[in-house]
């Protein structure tokens, strides 16, 4: 399954992105994802990308589990021991990467019912961006568009 490579270059423009971020004041800077997160997203298809799925888990929250598990025509308790286990900080995760769900057309097996943390991917529209301008780290070496969107934001 091929993955979609991060150029260094790019994430480093991300990271780089990061005081000037921190600066904004928490209207203005949600405003600025709002835009930037719509004006990407309008353009980019996630379905010639599926870099997240490839190559991170979800944290599956209890909420998810009875969702994920219908989808799956199976029982939670199944759905736990053949697709989950509890990562260092215990949270639940999947087993295995790429994600068990994700199909060769790189569609989700489980889209309807998939998890919260997969409908927000990237954390890049929300109230209180704030709150997790720490994601940017990690997910700057996962997702194209969120360097796009911090790209953007800057340049605006
Ligand atoms: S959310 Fe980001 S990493 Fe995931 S498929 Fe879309 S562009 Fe790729
Ligand atoms: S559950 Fe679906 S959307 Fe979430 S990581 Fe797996 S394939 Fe991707």
């Amino acid at each position: 399954m091929k993955k979609f490579p991060i150029p260094a270059e790019e994430r480093q423009k991300s990271l780089d992105a990061l005081p000037y971020l921190e600066s904004l004041p928490g209207e203005k800077l949600d405003t600025a994802f709002e835009k930037a997160h719509d004006a990407i997203f309008s353009e980019f298809d996630c379905l010639s990308c599926a870099n997240c799925c490839k190559t991170a888990s979800p944290i599956i929250e209890q909420e998810d589990m009875d969702g994920m598990a219908r989808a799956l025509n199976i029982s939670r308790s199944v759905l736990i021991t053949t697709y989950l286990t509890m990562d260092e900080d215990g949270d639940f995760v999947f087993k295995s990467t790429p994600c068990p769900m994700l199909q060769e057309d790189n569609r989700c097996k489980i889209y309807a019912s998939r998890p919260e943390a997969c409908r927000d991917y990237p954390h890049s529209r929300r109230k209180n961006m704030h709150a997790v301008l720490d994601l940017i780290e990690p997910n700057s070496a996962i997702c194209p568009a969120l360097n796009q969107i911090i790209q953007i934001i800057v340049e605006s």
